[in-house]
C-alpha cells in the first residue's frame, strides 16, 4: 500500500512536473512571442520616428500628394524653399508651384514618364510664394497599393539656385574675360559662325576687324599691372559703347581685340565704324594722374569677299593688322588675297630652299682674290649656289632675297662657314694655305649666337688657323646698328678672324661710322670699279674710298676688276687687291687648285707695278678718263648723227682735260718734257671733231664717219702722251726692293 501510495505520489509529482514544465515552456513561448511582438513594435516606431525625423529634418522638400494630386503632407524643407507653411498648401494641388517657364509638352513628357516608369527626375523652374522663379531639382515617385494602383504621390526637391549660379559663373569664365567681361575667343568664333550664316541669309558683309593697341607695353612697364588692367578696361569700354546690337567685341588676350561688325552693306561703312573705334582709343585716358595718349592697329578683313571659315578670318584679320603695325601703326590694313596668296608662294619658296639646304644641293664656288702688284693670290671668296636638280645652277642673288629676313638665313649661313672650314682644312692638308671669304647677312650676323657659333666651328676644324677665315659683311648691314654690329666685329677679331665691309660705297657710311665699325678691309663696291675707266665721277669715289682707308689704315680691295685696264689703273691709284671676272669667275672647288698653280699677272700691269704715284699725280688718271669720255662723247654723237652736245667743244682748253691741262697740271709739269708733247694731240682731237660736228650739221653722215678712226687713233695718241708723262713723275713703290731699281730710291722719281 505504501509502495502503492509511492507510486501514486510519484505518479502525481511527475504529471505535476510535466505540467509544470510545460507550462513554464508554454509561458516562455509566450514570453518571447511577446518581446519579438513588442521588439517589432518597437522597430516599427523608430523607423516611423526615423522616417519622421527624415522627413522633417531633411535638407530637400517633400511633398506627399495622394492618387488625385491633392497635397497630404509637406515637410518644414518644403517650407523653407517654397515659402508655403504647411496649412497653406494643404488639399491644394502642387500646380500652385508653377512658374510659367515651361510650356505645356514639358508637363506632358514629365506626366508620361511618371505614368510609364512610376517616376521623373529633372530640373524645373518653379515660383515661390514671393513670385520668384527659382530652379528645382524634382523627382517624383509613385507609391502603389498591392493591386498596384497609384496611392500616392512623393515629390522630393531641391533647390539648385547655388548650383546654377555657379555654372552660369563657369560659363563665364569659359566664355568672357575676366577683366574686361568682354567675350573671349571661344566665345567670338562662336559668335562668328553665327554671323557667317546669318550674313549669308541676308546678304550683307560681315567686317572681322583684329585690334593690337599700340605702345600698350611701355604703360604696363612704366606705371604697372594695375594701371596697365585699367587702360584695358577703359579700352573694352570705349569700343563697347560703340557697338550697335548684333556686333561683337571680344579680347583675345594681352592688348589685343577683335570686333565683328555685321549687317553692312558697303565696305566705306566698315570703315568708318573702325575709324570711329580707333578714334575712341586715341582719345587721351587719365590713369593715377597721368594722361595716356595710345592708338590701335587695326586689320580688317570683310566676308564674304574673303570667302573662309572663322578661325581662317581671324587669322587674315591678324595678318592685315601685323600689316598695319609695320606701316607704321595707328592705322587700318584691309587684308588682301593677292598680298596672301603672294605671302604663301613666299612661304612655299622658303620651304624650297629649305629643303635645297637640307638635300644637299647648295654649293659653294670659290672667285680668287689677288694682289696685283705681286702677282699672288691672296685669297678666295665663298660664293653660295644652288645646284637645282630641274632650273640648273642658280645664283645667289635669285635665291637669298627671299630668305633674307627669315631664319633660314642664319641656318644658310652656318652652312657656309662650316663648308668654308672644311674646304680650308682640306685645301691646308694639300698645302693651298689660303684664306677664305664668307658672307655673312646681316641677320645672321646679329643673330644672338653668332659668335658662340663660329667659336664652335672654329672648335671643329682645329688646323684652321682662324686668322685664314675673313667675314664679310654688307656695309648696309654694318649700318643697320653700328654699336651691336662693332662689338661682333671685335668679338670676331678676339677670335682671330679678319672683318671686310662688302659693297663699300653704297651704304653712305659717313666718317664717323666708318672710324667706329673694327673692320679691317674695305671692299669698293664693283659698280664703281667697273665703271672707272670711262666715268670720272666714279673715279673720283674710287680714290674718295682709298684716301678713307688710308687715313684710316684699312686695307682696300677692288672687286668688279673685269679688264686688265682696270687692274693698271688700281695699281696706279695704289690698290692693290683686287677680285673680278679679268681675273678669274668664281669656280668649282675642283677647279680651284689648278688655277692657282697657273695664274699668271696680266703683262699690262707690269709695266706700273713697281710704280707709286703720289697722290697729287693721281690726276693724270682722271685727265685720261676724262677725254676718253669726251671722244666717247663725240662718237656716240657720230652714231646717232645728232650735233655734239657740249657747249665749248670747240674749244680744246673748256674741255674738262682742257682744264686741268691749262691750269694746275701747267703748273706742276711745265718743266717735263712728255707734257709739251700732248698739247698738239689734244688740238688735233678737237680739229677732228670740229671737222665732224661740220659734216654731221651739214647732214654729210658718211664724211663725217669716215673720221671716226682717225678720232680714235688721236685719242689713243692723246693718252699715251699721259702715260709717258705719268712715267716721268712715278716713283719706286716702296715695296719694290728689286736691286736694279735700288739706286733710284724707293720713292724718288725714276725720270723726268
Ligand atoms: P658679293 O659679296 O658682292 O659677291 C661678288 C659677286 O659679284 C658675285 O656674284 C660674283 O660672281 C660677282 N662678281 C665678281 N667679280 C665680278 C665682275 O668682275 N663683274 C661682275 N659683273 N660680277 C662680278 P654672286 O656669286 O652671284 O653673288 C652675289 C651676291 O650674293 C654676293 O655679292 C653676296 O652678297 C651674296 N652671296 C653670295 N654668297 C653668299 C653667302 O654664302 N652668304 C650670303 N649671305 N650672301 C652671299
Ligand atoms: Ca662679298
Ligand atoms: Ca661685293
Amino acid at each position: 500500500m505504501l509502495y502503492l501510495f509511492g507510486l501514486i505520489v510519484t505518479a502525481y509529482l511527475i504529471n505535476l512536473f510535466i505540467r509544470l514544465e510545460l507550462t513554464r515552456r508554454s509561458l516562455k513561448k509566450a514570453h518571447t512571442e511577446v518581446t519579438a511582438h513588442y521588439q517589432a513594435q518597437l522597430r516599427a516606431e523608430q523607423q516611423l520616428r526615423l522616417h519622421d525625423t527624415a522627413f522633417y529634418s531633411a535638407q530637400e522638400g517633400i511633398s506627399l500628394t495622394d492618387a488625385s494630386g491633392k497635397i497630404m503632407d509637406v515637410n518644414p524643407a518644403f517650407s523653407r524653399i517654397t515659402g508655403y507653411q504647411r496649412d497653406e498648401v494643404l488639399g491644394r494641388n502642387p500646380k500652385v508651384l508653377k512658374s510659367g517657364r515651361h510650356d505645356e509638352t514639358f508637363y506632358s513628357n514629365m506626366w508620361d514618364s511618371i505614368n510609364n516608369t512610376g517616376n521623373w527626375r529633372g530640373e524645373i523652374w518653379n515660383r515661390n510664394k514671393y513670385g520668384e522663379i527659382y530652379p528645382q531639382m524634382l523627382s517624383i515617385t509613385t507609391v502603389n497599393n498591392t493591386e498596384g494602383e497609384v496611392t500616392n504621390y512623393v515629390a522630393v526637391f531641391s533647390d539648385i539656385s547655388r548650383l546654377k549660379e555657379q555654372e552660369v559663373k563657369l560659363q563665364q569664365m569659359a566664355y568672357f574675360d575676366a577683366l574686361t567681361g568682354l567675350p573671349n575667343r571661344v566665345l567670338l568664333t562662336d559668335r562668328m559662325d553665327q554671323a557667317i550664316a546669318q550674313t549669308r541669309r541676308s546678304q550683307t558683309l560681315l567686317g572681322v576687324c583684329f585690334l593690337d593697341l599700340d605702345g600698350f607695353k611701355p604703360v604696363n612697364d612704366t606705371l604697372g599691372h594695375d594701371a596697365g588692367d585699367r587702360l584695358l578696361i577703359e579700352v573694352a569700354n570705349r569700343i563697347n559703347a560703340l557697338m550697335r546690337g548684333g556686333d561683337t567685341v571680344a579680347r583675345l588676350g594681352g592688348d589685343e581685340f577683335a570686333i565683328l561688325l555685321q549687317n553692312f552693306s558697303k565696305i566705306e561703312e566698315c570703315r568708318w565704324a573702325v575709324q570711329r573705334v580707333m578714334q575712341a582709343i586715341a582719345e587721351p585716358v587719365m590713369i593715377d594722374g597721368e594722361m595716356i595718349k595710345i592708338s590701335a592697329s587695326v586689320g580688317v578683313t570683310v566676308y564674304p569677299q574673303d570667302q573662309c571659315d572663322a578661325e581662317t578670318l581671324l587669322r587674315h584679320a591678324d595678318q592685315a593688322m601685323y600689316q598695319a603695325k609695320q606701316k607704321g601703326k595707328d592705322c587700318i590694313h584691309w587684308f588682301d588675297h593677292h598680298e596672301d596668296s603672294l605671302a604663301r608662294s613666299h612661304h612655299e619658296r622658303i620651304s624650297r630652299i629649305e629643303a635645297a639646304l637640307n638635300d644637299g644641293e647648295l654649293l659653294l664656288y670659290y672667285q680668287p682674290k689677288v694682289d696685283l702688284r705681286q702677282g699672288k693670290v691672296v685669297g678666295l671668296e665663298a660664293l653660295i649656289r644652288w645646284q637645282h636638280p630641274d632650273d640648273g645652277m642658280i645664283p645667289p642673288l635669285s635665291f637669298l632675297p627671299a630668305i633674307e629676313e627669315h631664319g633660314l638665313i642664319v641656318k644658310i649661313g652656318q652652312w657656309v662657314i662650316d663648308t668654308a672650314l672644311a674646304q680650308l682644312e682640306s685645301w691646308n692638308k694639300v698645302g693651298l694655305k689660303t684664306q677664305v671669304s664668307v658672307n655673312v647677312a646681316s641677320r645672321q650676323l646679329q643673330s644672338p649666337n653668332f659668335v658662340a657659333d663660329l667659336q664652335l666651328s672654329l672648335s671643329r676644324y682645329p688646323t684652321v688657323d682662324p686668322a685664314q677665315v675673313e667675314i664679310e659683311v654688307l656695309e648696309t648691314a654694318a649700318l643697320e646698328d653700328i654699336v651691336s654690329v662693332s662689338r661682333i666685329i671685335e668679338d670676331c677679331r678676339d677670335l682671330g678672324l679678319s672683318f671686310a665691309i662688302d659693297d663699300f660705297g653704297t651704304g653712305y657710311s659717313s666718317l664717323t661710322y666708318l672710324k667706329r665699325l673694327p673692320a679691317s678691309v674695305l671692299k669698293i663696291d664693283r659698280s664703281f670699279i667697273q665703271d672707272m675707266l670711262t666715268d670720272p665721277e666714279n673715279l673720283a669715289i674710287v680714290q674718295g674710298i682709298m684716301g678713307l682707308t688710308k687715313a684710316f689704315q684699312m686695307k682696300v680691295i677692288a672687286e668688279g676688276v673685269e679688264t686688265a685696264e682696270h687692274g693698271r689703273l688700281l695699281l696706279q691709284l695704289g690698290c692693290d687687291l683686287a677680285q673680278g671676272f679679268g681675273i678669274a669667275k668664281p669656280m668649282a672647288t675642283e677647279q680651284v687648285l689648278e688655277w692657282v698653280e697657273n695664274w699668271r699677272p696680266d703683262p699690262l700691269w707690269q709695266d706700273v707695278s713697281g710704280l707709286y704715284w703720289d697722290d697729287a699725280d693721281h690726276p693724270i688718271f682722271v685727265a685720261e678718263v676724262e677725254h676718253h669720255r669726251w671722244v666717247a662723247m663725240v662718237i656716240y654723237a657720230l652714231e646717232n648723227g645728232q650735233p655734239i652736245p657740249h657747249k665749248h667743244f670747240s674749244d680744246h682748253s673748256r674741255c674738262a682735260f682742257g682744264e686741268w691741262y691749262y691750269g694746275w697740271a701747267s703748273n706742276r709739269y711745265g718743266h717735263i718734257y712728255s707734257f709739251h708733247q700732248i698739247e698738239p694731240l689734244h688740238q688735233r682731237v678737237h680739229e677732228i671733231a670740229n671737222e665732224m660736228d661740220r659734216y654731221i650739221q651739214d647732214g654729210k653722215m658718211a664724211q663725217a664717219r669716215e673720221l671716226g678712226p682717225e678720232l680714235l687713233k688721236q685719242r689713243d695718241a692723246v693718252i699715251d702722251g699721259l702715260r709717258q708723262l705719268a712715267q716721268s713723275v712715278a716713283m719706286v713703290h716702296p715695296s719694290i726692293t728689286d736691286t736694279s731699281r735700288s739706286d733710284v730710291g724707293s720713292t724718288s722719281p725714276i725720270s723726268h
